[in-house]
């Protein structure tokens, strides 16, 4: 039977909307977007929350460069502070969402199959639709990593930073936030600041605050020299992490080292003043977490223990596609991988042929600009480039 479309995008973030506004430029190319748009920025991110990024590298990207937070900042005649509210984000994504692809459609997709003449996508109202190409654009949300101390405890008294969006809610409460990261950090300074009494137990020695870039910004052309304007990782290899397609040809011992450089875990300069008044344990981790009388009760390394009202788990993500609900092991197993990544060629697709992915999946192939909205750019132009120069967007894709 015939595909109902040429290519569809699995997910509506700024991955998904970059490469929809690229793919829309190919003409006679039947593309369809599914998913809520911005929906992990929307209900997955503290409220409150300012970005991390800097400016140049808050856009989400589109072929004449013409959807920028500048053009957004001009065509809703607002004041957008920097570091950018995420609020003001959101409503940037969702503006860049409605001048490109209006008709987005909001369904999830429930899971995805293989077929001749390409991909079977299952709806979760029970529908379904076919597609040559399927374009996974589903973020990071499937991988949040929960400790196994913590299993079995109710959401009310732990969850993940990405499960508790109304920070603010623990006002009076005693919360111990695990982690050293910035949703860690952020997450237990929005926390104080409503009034809640916060520790944060950290594993690692110290925590890392970033900061060189603005002590060697003083040394002038130095400072670009050694940073791009995207700011993602430290002097030098910030650089090198700029570009995807040279990160590609170092050994993959050096690319491994790039991530994680540039992924480890650490607070953006301006949270150190609104952490001070927080106690920050190093060092430590939680050995096991009971119930007792409707608190958490945490016993840590050191022989201490903890008792909290809450637990909020800053532990991050780990990438990993077959938790991605929606691709079946069948799938997931057909998809060469490296620790979870999939491994993929210069225009995003994997060893499946017609399966792409983009965003933190794309990190082990591309570098860790792909965690990031500035690598939009280079996913949705490289992945535009591939389909522009298929022999014909109507070609079937062979099975696997
Ligand atoms: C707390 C926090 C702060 C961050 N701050 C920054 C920052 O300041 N700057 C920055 O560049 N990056 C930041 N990031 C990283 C950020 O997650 C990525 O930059 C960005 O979200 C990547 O876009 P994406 O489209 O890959 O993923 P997402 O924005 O997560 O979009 C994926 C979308 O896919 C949808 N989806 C998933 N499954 C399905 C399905 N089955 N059917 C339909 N839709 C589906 C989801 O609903 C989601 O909307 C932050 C991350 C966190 C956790």
């Amino acid at each position: 039977m015939t595909p109902d479309f040429d290519a569809v995008i699995l997910g509506a973030g700024p991955y998904g909307l970059a490469a929809a506004a690229h793919l829309r430029q190919i003409e006679g190319l039947e593309v369809r977007i599914f998913g809520e748009p911005m929906e992990f920025w929307k209900c997955h991110m503290p409220e409150g929350m300012l970005l991390r990024s800097p400016w140049p590298a808050s856009h989400i990207s589109d072929p004449a460069a013409a959807l920028t937070m500048d053009a957004f900042r001009g065509a809703s005649s607002r004041q957008i502070p920097v570091p950018v509210p995420l609020d003001q984000f959101v409503d940037y994504g969702l503006w860049f969402q409605s001048q490109v692809v209006p008709e987005v459609d909001r369904r999830r997709v429930a899971e995805i199959r293989q077929s001749a003449e390409g991909f079977d996508l299952l709806l979760n109202d029970g529908s379904s639709c076919r597609s040559r190409r399927v374009v996974i654009a589903a973020g990071i949300g499937s991988f949040a990593v929960r400790p196994p101390q913590f299993e079995g405890l109710p959401p009310d008294s732990v969850s993940h930073a990405s499960d508790h969006r109304n920070v603010r809610s623990l006002s009076g409460k005693r919360v111990v936030v695990l982690g050293a990261g910035q949703s860690a950090l952020e997450s237990a300074a929005l926390m104080h600041e409503a009034g809640a009494e916060v520790e944060v137990i950290v594993r690692s020695p110290s925590v890392h605050w970033l900061g060189w870039k603005a002590r060697i910004q003083k040394l002038g052309p130095v400072a670009k020299l050694l940073y791009s304007p995207y700011d993602i990782g430290p002097a030098g290899v910030s650089r090198i992490v700029a570009l995807p397609n040279m990160v590609r040809y170092f050994p993959r011992n050096i690319q491994d080292g790039f991530r994680k450089r540039a992924l480890r875990p650490a607070g953006a300069r301006w949270l150190v003043d609104r952490c001070k008044a927080i106690p920050i344990k190093t060092n430590t981790h939680v050995t096991s977490a009971s119930l007792k009388a409707g608190k958490v009760l945490l016993k840590l390394n050191d022989g201490t223990s903890r008792e909290a009202n809450k637990v909020l788990l800053g532990t991050g993500y780990h990438v990993d596609i077959s938790r991605y609900p929606f691709l079946p092991p069948a799938l997931s197993r057909l998809v060469d991988q490296v620790n979870g990544f999939p491994k993929l060629k210069a225009g995003f697709e994997s060893s499946v042929p017609g399966l792409y992915f983009l965003g933190a999946p794309s990190a082990w192939t591309f570098g860790p600009l792909m965690y990031f909205v500035c690598g939009t750019d280079f996913a949705a132009r490289n992945l535009a480039r591939h389909f522009a120069v298929l022999p014909s967007p109507k070609i079937a894709v062979g099975v696997a």
